[in-house]
């Protein structure tokens, strides 16, 4: 069943209050909820039916201001009790009894190895008492849980607790009080037996507060780079968005079963072990940033998301997209911001133009779903970030936080949409943003085609933009958008010139950001005695995709010289697709491949800069990843992608052997003589020394294997052990391979996130026999499908990362995944509808695999009851 935008009504009733007794035993749970209730003033007269939303509940009392009711009082099916109050303020009581222990789909209420806790975004509220599931309706709560001292000694709740108590029986409670209105689909319970590590904040305005990271007790040496994060997520918050923490007490707890990242619970942040645990020796450099990046993420919710929350699911991008671009600002603060965008933009180009090319296209604030589960995605958080970091370039730091500052002021403690957003920004800046708007309702990936003219008698230079967008599903035109294109023109030597535009009485800056509002639109500089050079798009200004004939030695020439950091990676990027597709049409009309050595020149000199910071150095010489090969490809030839790209490495490694090998030797051994420090200096050392070194090894080397296993076997840190094990793993070595993986798999048996790297590395393996490789480890003792991390590790790393064996010509790998989505479906749909993605991108393929594909989801649409998220992207796939 399909739900509209268009059909939102405000709720016929509101819920003051909010009261829960939970009491928890190891077969059953039972809910009471006290809901306080009236009708919504806003909704004119009468008492239509009150109708509660309830999933999977035994309802075991029912009463409405004290009265009793029976089952002739009310209506009760799978997913609704409705029943018919009789005055405008009225007190509802419930009593059910659910079932966490034996919850595998992971939303509600649900065990995860042995302790009780929550996932209510979004609809998840439902499975655990009867209540209007929707976050226009905000209530202030109590809870109160009741468990077993002790196997459950920790009993959480969000906001401050305010009463605890022995029942005498060896059972125990803890009442909390949360004093901010919050929807249901913040709330949270944790009860287990926990340690926790303390810290304290003082906020802006000197008040404390106290700061608790829970975690299993064998784990409690891992938090300390979360609470390091936590702070200096608080100060930022501050300093950059003048937010401050509003309650005595912030929790984060670290749960091993958990089917996204994490969760902004208020006051109880809930998160995925994995984005919480991080120490040198068990996890990476990019495991260390993500920890900080997503506590610092849920930590922004507080204001971007539950100060100010959704009016509705189709607003979601106004606190993920928002949250996101909050997120990675911080995140390039903390770390080199240069990198940072690179990161994100390679991130979203994979993978975000690919979902806004495919069969589940959607604006950032869709229109219409079947299930919201399936709206977590890319387009809602990263294209959403996008079109945010657009406003804040065309309006600009000072005025966006104008426009932030007064969409808090104006809405706190409501639920709105994505135009009061955009309506705060213009209020604040009096700029008219209705045409850009347009980002937010119509779907797909704008093309931006530029060209140039260069007028030597007039010294004028000419830049002519065309934009476009294809269809997506539903949306056969789009209208033009607001394009922010951020540029410079460059002389001969690589020096930034004065921008004159015509009309313009002098020049106005040397790097500037133009609009192109216009589905065909000029411009043109004046003064200029040269044709320039022009570095486009700066920074990744607009989520488009824009061409520009640039030749090789142009690209080169930018890649040396272009003052835009991102930008010179990005000419590199470019240079490299070039020389990439050149590769492809070679495999593909079967001739010998010859690569171009403008590419190795190029990557010489970069690795011969020694002024470059050395994570801009691991950048550029990172090729574009098969995945954005496809993506960018009218018909992905996986064959040829694959070994057009192995070809350029292999070619890269031979030529470039001597600076690769004294770039990796130097930064092994300041490795070796330094203690591992979770810093940005340090992190692009260890990044370039290990694309160094998985360079270095296709050379087959009998001193470049040793170099690699005196790195697996004699560091303090995962970075350097994992790297060696991935580069040992994608080798020839066969007994030295098999060898590192024993012995990691046994040092790190019990460390479950160690354990998916292991499962990781190996499942990413391109070399051939993949599928069977990775049927061997789902009988591994440390693989369960129970565990989404472990799903993610395995499975979803050999069909997201390991295209060559996935696309098998014979279908065993798209036979596989509609196996485990089968599987999937019955214990927990969205995870199921997760791993689906493969799958249906099968219009990228040649016409044999696009059969055996659709053949494949046509499978799984016979295969039985499919849950709404399966059933919603596996139709909309075939439509
Ligand atoms: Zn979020």
């Amino acid at each position: 069943k399909m739900i509209y935008l268009k059909d939102y009504q405000a709720p016929d009733y509101l819920i003051d209050e909010t009261h829960l007794t939970f009491e928890l035993y190891e077969d059953h749970t039972l809910v009471h909820a006290q809901l306080v209730m009236r009708r919504n003033p806003a909704c004119g007269a009468g008492l239509p039916p009150l109708v509660l939303d309830g999933q999977q509940l035994e309802l075991l009392n029912l009463a409405l201001d004290d009265r009793e009711l029976t089952a002739a009082d009310y209506q009760l099916d799978d997913s609704h009790l409705t029943l018919q109050p009789t005055q405008e303020r009225f007190v509802i009581d419930s009593s059910v009894r659910i079932h966490p222990e034996s919850n595998t789909a992971l939303e509600g209420l649900y065990k995860s190895s042995g302790m009780f806790c929550t996932q209510c975004e979004a609809e998840g509220f439902r499975k655990i008492t009867y209540y209007l599931d929707r976050p226009d309706v905000m209530s202030k709560f109590t809870t109160t849980v009741s468990a077993e001292q002790h196997s459950y000694p920790v009993l959480l709740s969000n906001g401050n607790p305010i009463a605890t108590g022995s029942e005498g029986d060896g059972r125990h409670w803890a009442t909390w009080e949360d004093p901010f209105m919050k929807p249901a689909y913040l709330f949270a319970l944790v009860a287990g037996d926990l340690w926790c590590v303390e810290d304290r904040f003082t906020t802006m305005s000197a008040r404390e507060v106290t700061l608790r990271i829970y975690v299993e007790p064998e784990n409690i040496d891992k938090v300390q780079h979360a609470m390091d994060s936590l702070k200096k997520s608080m100060k930022w918050d501050e300093e950059v968005y003048g937010r401050e923490y509003d309650l005595d007490i912030f929790m984060i707890v670290a749960v091993n079963d958990f089917n996204m990242g994490a969760m902004e619970n208020k006051g109880l942040n809930i998160f995925n072990s994995s984005c919480v645990l991080a120490r040198a020796e068990t996890a990476t450099d990019a495991a260390h940033q993500r920890v900080e990046a997503v506590v610092a993420h849920e930590y922004f919710h507080n204001w971007s998301g539950n100060r100010v929350t959704c009016r509705d699911w189709f607003q979601l991008s106004l606190k993920e997209g928002f949250t996101v671009f909050r997120d990675s600002e911080f995140s390039a603060d903390m770390n080199s911001r240069t990198v940072k965008r690179i990161e994100d933009v390679a991130y979203l180009r994979t993978h975000q133009f690919a979902e806004d090319a495919g069969p589940m296209a959607h604006p950032v604030r869709p229109d219409a779903y079947m299930e919201i589960s399936n709206f977590y995605t890319l387009t809602i958080y990263e294209k959403g970030s996008e079109v945010l970091r657009m406003i804040h370039t065309l309006l600009g730091a000072e005025t966006f936080r104008k426009g932030s500052d007064l969409y808090f002021a104006r809405h706190d403690g409501q639920a709105v949409t994505c135009d009061d957003f955009v309506k705060a920004m213009e209020d604040a800046s009096g700029v008219d943003l209705s045409q850009f708007k347009r980002w937010y309702t119509q779907a797909g990936t704008p093309r931006l085609e530029v060209s140039e003219s260069y007028d030597a008698a007039a010294n004028s230079y000419r830049l002519q933009f065309r934009q476009s967008c294809p269809a997506t599903p539903g949306q056969a035109e789009k209208l033009p958008f607001v394009i922010p294109v951020e540029l410079a023109l460059l002389d001969a030597e690589g020096r930034e010139l004065p921008l004159q535009l015509v009309g313009e009485d002098k020049p106005v800056g040397r790097s500037r950001v133009l609009q192109v509002t216009q589905a065909e639109q000029a411009f043109t500089f004046l003064n200029l005695e040269a044709k320039p050079l022009p570095s486009l798009l700066r920074g990744f200004s607009a989520p488009v995709k824009l061409s520009f004939p640039y030749s090789r030695d142009q690209l080169m020439f930018l890649m040396q010289h272009d003052s835009d950091g991102f930008n010179r990676w990005e000419a590199g990027q470019q240079l490299s697709v070039q020389v990439l597709q050149e590769l492809i049409g070679q495999h593909q009309r079967g001739e010998a491949l010859v690569l171009d050595q403008r590419l190795v020149t190029a990557l010489r000199s970069v690795l011969e800069n020694a002024s470059l910071d050395q994570a801009m150095v691991a950048e550029m010489l990172s090729l574009p990843g098969e995945g954005y090969l496809t993506e960018i490809s009218d018909v992905a030839d996986v064959d040829a992608i694959h070994a057009a790209r192995e070809f350029a490495r292999s070619e890269l490694a031979s030529a470039l052997f001597e600076p690769l090998w004294a770039r990796y030797q130097a930064n092994r051994e300041l490795s070796r003589s330094t203690a591992y420090v979770a810093e940005s200096a340090h992190f692009a050392r260890r990044s370039l020394q290990n694309i160094a070194l998985s360079y270095l090894m296709l050379t087959g080397k009998a001193e470049v294997l040793a170099a690699c296993l005196e790195q697996f076997e004699v560091c303090d840190n995962m970075t350097e052990r994992l790297a060696a094990l991935a580069v040992l793993v994608n080798s020839s070595f066969e007994a030295e391979k098999n060898e590192a993986l024993k012995s990691f798999a046994e040092h790190f048996k019990d460390n479950a996130l160690v354990m998916d790297q292991w499962f990781s590395v190996q499942a990413a393996s391109t070399l051939p026999g993949g599928l069977s490789r990775v049927q061997a480890l789902m009988q591994h003792p440390a693989f369960t499908m129970k565990n989404p991390n472990k799903v993610r590790a395995l499975i979803g790393a050999f069909a997201g990362q390991n295209l060559i064996n996935f696309h098998a010509a014979d279908g065993s790998g798209y036979r596989f995944l509609a196996d485990q989505v089968i599987s999937l479906n019955a214990s927990n749909p969205q995870i199921a509808s997760r791993q689906l993605g493969p799958l249906t991108r099968w219009r990228k393929y040649d016409a044999s695999r696009q059969a055996l594909m659709k053949a494949e989801l046509e499978r799984i649409l016979a295969s039985g009851e499919l849950s709404s998220d399966v059933f919603e992207v596996v139709s909309k796939s075939l439509a």
